[in-house]
């Protein structure tokens, strides 16, 4: 796997849980019938009504919400996962600059009604790059990482998936 081959969920995920990015980028997906990320898919549909140019794919590898001047944007229900969706953003940031784009990032969170500013700073890229590398390192392995209880799980997708012998076992 390339780095321009990495998306920008799976940056997410494993800011989030690595099992979760191991699960999702082998194919085994549940997220599309969750009921959380079909709230941010129409979160997104609604978003920056201002802009005219939205959902950019760059070189079909990543997809940005939307530019805003010297800004990425992107919009968020909240800030729950804030750490993952700096990430993100961070993983944009920097794949732009590799293509001699240099931009900010911005992310509105509608719950809280807030907007962070991301920067890619020389300590934030290597964060970047750091993270590019587990992420490959995760995907070679032949089976996902082991089952830690987080506090995101109840609200995952892939609940059932990981947690359904153990409610079994509860019965
Ligand atoms: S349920 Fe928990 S352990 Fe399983 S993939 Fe989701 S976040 Fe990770």
């Amino acid at each position: 796997m390339v780095e321009a081959d990495i998306k920008g969920l799976q940056v997410h995920y494993y800011s989030v849980c690595q099992r979760k990015l191991w699960l999702f980028s082998k194919g085994i997906t549940m997220e599309q019938t969750n009921d959380r990320v079909m709230e941010g898919k129409m979160l997104h549909e609604r978003a920056y009504p201002q802009l005219e140019q939205k959902e950019i794919l760059i070189d079909d590898t990543f997809k940005i919400d939307a530019f805003d001047g010297e800004y990425v944007r992107e919009v968020k229900i909240s800030s729950k996962m804030g750490e993952a969706d700096r990430m993100q953003m961070l993983y944009y940031l920097y794949q732009l600059k590799q293509r001699g784009v240099e931009k900010k990032g911005l992310i509105s969170y509608t719950k809280e009604r807030d907007t962070e500013v991301v920067e890619l700073t020389e300590a934030e890229e290597a964060k970047v790059i750091e993270a590019l590398a587990g992420i490959k390192r995760i995907l070679q392995r032949p089976r996902p990482p082991g089952l830690k209880k987080l506090r995101y799980c109840s609200k995952c997708a892939y609940y059932e998936f990981c947690f359904a012998m153990e409610r079994d076992e509860e019965c």
